[in-house]
């Protein structure tokens, strides 16, 4: 299996700007994310303070940067991670049920802004999931439920339909999954996860539905839900100066190391990130 100089994870500013600037030092990248990049990009109506770019569209932003990989040659494996696991002398990346092995890695997933559902964390791993591809055996031919916020999660419910008995999807956002007989839409609020020992039941804002495990898909998750052993503090991954975390060869940058929410912020951390892990990598000779 190759083993990768750097991983990165995230097509925001901060992972695009690391991945330029590894690049450029020569080393054999990573990037995982989306082609579209960062929705945090492309649905910015007008962008005022990037510097040399003044009155950008957040689409034309995401061309330009776009462009920029494109001309080094750098291509963005569109895959969500759901687990970094640290090896000792290198990384293990979950994907699905694919691992990627790399030397080090730079976090630059963005900031989960969402508040946790009640009895989401208790639940965590006995019936409430993050990751349809990594636990949808677990459930073949029962009944879930998936609550879909992230851009992929009606794609991912629809998935979960080809594999479990039948999906109740509540949608957080505009796009529905295409309508199967298995899948039935449920426009209400997701408010607890129920159950004693395990997940039993998903209680809205407009009644309770019993189900064997809530599918939580976001765009990002809790750093030390993905991260095991990594040092945070809230939302956002500690970073010191160089964008090192407390494990070594593990780095972070962007909105999850910290506000403010800047796009400039986020690009100019994935910089030194970068810089950072070319140094890391240096010491491993
Ligand atoms: C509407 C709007 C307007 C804004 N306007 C401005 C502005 O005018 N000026 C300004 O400076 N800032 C602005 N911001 C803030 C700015 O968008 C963020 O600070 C910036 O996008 C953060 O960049 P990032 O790279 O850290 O994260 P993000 O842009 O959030 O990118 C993170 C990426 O990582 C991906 N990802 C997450 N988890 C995983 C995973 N497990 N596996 C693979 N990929 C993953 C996500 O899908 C996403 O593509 C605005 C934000 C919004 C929402």
């Amino acid at each position: 299996m190759e083993r990768y100089d750097i991983a990165i994870i995230g097509t925001g500013p901060a992972g695009i700007s690391a991945a330029i600037t590894a690049k450029i030092r020569g080393k054999n990248i990573l990037l995982l994310g989306s082609r579209d990049l960062s929705s945090k990009i492309t649905s910015a109506e007008r962008i005022e303070n990037y510097p040399g770019l003044p009155h950008i569209s957040g689409n034309e932003l995401a061309q330009k940067l776009s462009e920029h990989l494109s001309q080094l040659g750098i291509e963005i494996t569109e895959r969500r991670i759901s687990a970094v696991y640290a090896m000792g002398s290198y990384f293990g990346l979950q994907s699905g049920e694919d691992i990627f092995e790399a030397k080090s890695v730079i976090v630059a997933s963005g900031v989960v802004r969402e508040k946790l559902i009640e009895g989401e964390e208790k639940f965590l791993g006995r019936g409430v999931s993050y990751c349809a591809t990594c636990d949808a055996m677990l459930y073949k031919g029962k009944h879930v439920t998936v609550i879909g916020s992230s851009s992929d999660a009606a794609e991912e419910a629809e998935f979960l339909s080809t594999v479990v008995g039948s999906v109740d999807y509540i949608p957080m956002n505009d796009i529905l999954p295409a309508e199967r007989e298995n899948i039935r839409i449920i426009k209400e609020k997701p408010l607890a996860v129920e159950g004693t020992n395990k997940v039993s039941a998903i209680r809205t804002d407009g009644g309770e539905y019993e189900t064997n495990c809530v599918f939580v898909l976001r765009d990002a998750i809790m750093p030390d839900k993905f991260i095991p052993g990594v040092d945070t503090d809230g939302a956002h991954i500690k970073v010191d100066i160089s964008m090192r975390t407390n494990i070594t060869g593990l780095f972070a940058c962007g909105d999850i190391a910290g506000t403010p929410y800047q796009y400039i912020k986020a690009a100019g951390q994935g910089n030194t990130a970068a810089l950072s892990a070319v140094k890391y990598l240096n010491t491993l000779k």
